[in-house]
């Protein structure tokens, strides 16, 4: 088991448009230890999901995963999901607004209006294609995902910045608005 370093906030790779995986490359030794490492740093940080920008590796990989977390309480379980060059083929105009956090931006947390239903198109770490069809939690952590392949992280989307709290606060003032 390998942790990786995760990025911080203002680190400029997380800013970055990652790279595309050539898909020939998918079962590279240097692909599948990146994959293995982001997920054990992933269950490390209690993340449910992982960026290949959030470790430095500007890439276009994604993990998914959640087995009642202690950082999300309520949330569904997710079995684990490994996305290479994901593609959003549908986004629903239907919005929630819900709170999300990041393992880039440490003990904060913040109200973000998603799609409630997003398709998406991928490669998994054998080089098959896949394609989700995600509501609610699954698909809030989806589009979290690939904006971190995009360069983007929550706080592009929160639509009001007051609603950012550090963790102790958000338990105290704003857990269940
Ligand atoms: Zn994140």
């Amino acid at each position: 088991m390998s942790l990786l370093k995760v990025a911080r906030l203002g680190h400029p790779v997380l800013r970055k448009i990652a790279d595309e995986v050539d898909p020939g490359e998918i079962p590279s030794e240097k692909i599948q230890s990146l994959i293995e490492d982001m997920i054990d740093t992933m269950r490390e940080y209690d993340g449910v999901g992982l960026a290949a920008p959030q470790v430095h590796q500007s890439l276009q990989i994604a993990v998914i995963e959640s087995h009642s977390n202690p950082r999300y309480p309520k949330a569904p379980d997710i079995p684990l999901i490994v996305l290479i060059n994901p593609e959003i083929t549908h986004i629903s105009k239907e919005t929630d607004d819900d709170w999300e956090s990041c393992l880039s931006i440490d003990d904060c947390r913040g109200k973000v209006s998603r799609a409630r239903e997003i398709k998406v198109s991928a490669f998994d770490r054998t080089g098959e294609k896949i394609f989700l069809d995600a509501v609610d939690f699954l698909a809030v952590v989806l589009q979290h995902e690939t904006d971190h392949l995009n360069g983007m992280l929550y706080l592009d989307r929160m639509k009001d910045m007051k609603t950012l709290a550090h963790m102790k606060e958000f338990e105290k003032f704003w857990e269940g608005k």
